[in-house]
């Protein structure tokens, strides 16, 4: 009998998973449901290109016609609302109902809201194109913006709002930007790219009050000081949307707990992107939830397979990147797993920080350079850290030494 796929969630996983489906060879029904009036779009353009050019525009994931052509049926602007897992159906929010014989949660994730009173119109979050056109708006020479939380959402948009002449200011909470998963070495640097570009940051700065009013917004620091902006932009992390699977009973653990192949503890739901956490290969087992991209499009193709029974348990080693002015930083595995670090100077200013633990095993690499100065060794390292290398320290520090002999090795 032909089975009936359906996919909550039209965005970078869910969208993936829907085509990978195709790619497969899988012939029955697929439906992409998505509350977002848009085709499945690149979310990462958001806060970078799209957000410098004249207006912000949709890079889409898969066009109309390429849905039409590969039979994927795509309903958006409609929430899963509930899913019946003894009936195997999920209900949607205009009514309808959709019956299932294998579901992926593909929630992804939501902006994390400052717990605080005073906020109102000219407090604005980022996660969805609708945001980026009314974030877009406001960045012009002369505008006042204020961001809070210097981390990435956060540093991006401070970049792309300058090259728009506005008049950047950064409060961030932490004793540096980029506390989490980012060394202080390459943080340094892009904090000192951003001051040098004009962005005045403040750091290791709480807000004791925000009055949002009328034609300004006024944040009081911690420390007394006043910061008064046209628009205050509160990047503060990300929450996975979990509230459906917990609903229906689904297993959650700092996101949509799943095993090594993505399934729920519901054999016939899976959960991928940024909306599940699960256990990292590399790293033992350690449960984790990853924000980034090329998760999101490898869990989604992983989750296809896994739906049409390949049993694949998750391998990859996480990866993601980050494009501030003409730097690229790029993070291969995860680095609060090191326990030191060896430092390679590459051409153009650019160098890799390689993470080692204990026992000298390769298990990170953070590097940062212009444009795509980082990329090739950041991906050989990447093959180290899935190997489980223990390259010697001198060579990794070494300029002479080419990373691809290690691998060999
Ligand atoms: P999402 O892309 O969030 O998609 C989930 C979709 O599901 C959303 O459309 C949501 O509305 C929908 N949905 C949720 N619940 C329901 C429901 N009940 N019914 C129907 N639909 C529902 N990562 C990097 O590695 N590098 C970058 O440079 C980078 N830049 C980024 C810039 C921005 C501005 C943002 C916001 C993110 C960036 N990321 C970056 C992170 C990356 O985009 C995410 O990790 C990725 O989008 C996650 O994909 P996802 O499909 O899991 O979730
Ligand atoms: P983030 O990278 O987690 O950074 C949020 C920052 O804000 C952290 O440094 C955080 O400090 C700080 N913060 C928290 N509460 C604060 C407060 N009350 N006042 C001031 N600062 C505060 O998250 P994000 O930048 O908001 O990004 C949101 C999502 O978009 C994530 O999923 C992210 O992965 C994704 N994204 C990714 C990229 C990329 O990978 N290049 C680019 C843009 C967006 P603490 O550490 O103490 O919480």
């Amino acid at each position: 009998m032909t089975k009936a796929m359906v996919i909550i969630g039209a965005g970078e996983c869910g969208g993936r998973a829907a085509l990978v489906l195709r790619d497969l060879g899988f012939e029955g029904p697929v439906t992409l449901v998505g509350d977002e009036p848009h085709l499945p779009y690149e979310r990462p353009p958001l806060s970078k290109e799209a957000m410098t050019g004249e207006a912000p525009a949709i890079k889409a994931i898969a066009s109309d016609e390429i849905l039409a052509e590969r039979s994927i049926r795509h309903i958006h602007s409609v929430q899963a609302v509930a899913i019946d897992r003894a009936a195997h159906v999920v209900r949607l929010s205009d009514g309808s109902a959709l019956p299932y014989d294998k579901l992926l949660l593909a929630t992804g994730s939501l902006p994390r809201k400052l717990p605080m009173p005073g906020l109102g119109a000219r407090c604005v979050y980022l996660r969805t194109f609708n945001d980026a056109k009314a974030i877009h708006a406001h960045l012009r020479a002369g505008n006042r913006v204020a961001i809070v939380g210097g981390g990435f959402i956060g540093l991006e948009l401070a970049a792309s709002a300058r090259k728009l002449g506005a008049d950047v200011t950064v409060v961030e909470a932490q004793p540096r930007i980029l506390m989490r998963g980012v060394p202080a070495e390459i943080a340094e640097i892009i904090h000192k790219q951003h001051e040098a570009e004009g962005v005045t940051i403040l750091a290791g700065q709480g807000i004791s009050a925000i009055a949002d009013e009328g034609a300004e917004v006024r944040i009081t620091l911690a420390g007394g000081l006043e910061v008064v902006a046209d628009l205050a932009i509160i990047g503060i992390g990300a929450v996975p949307v979990t509230a459906l699977a917990a609903e229906a009973g689904l297993a959650i653990d700092n996101g949509i707990a799943v095993d090594a192949e993505l399934r729920t503890c519901d054999p016939d739901i899976f959960a991928a992107g940024d909306c599940c956490s699960f256990p990292l290969a590399v790293y033992g087992g350690r449960r984790v939830r990853l924000e980034a991209w090329r998760n999101a499009q490898e869990q989604g193709a992983l989750a296809a397979r896994n739906m049409l029974g390949a049993g694949e348990a998750h391998a990859a080693v996480p990866w993601f990147w980050s494009d501030q002015y003409g730097l690229t930083l790029q993070i291969a595995g995860l680095s609060d797993e090191g326990h030191s670090v060896v430092r390679r100077d590459l051409e153009d200013g650019a160098f890799i920080l390689f993470h080692l633990a204990g026992d000298g095993r390769l298990v990170a690499a953070s590097g940062i350079g212009p444009g795509n100065a980082v990329a090739r060794d950041i991906r050989l390292a990447e093959m180290l850290i899935a190997k489980r290398a223990k390259p010697a320290p001198e060579a990794l520090g070494s300029q002479t030494v080419k990373l691809k002999s290690l691998l060999a090795a």
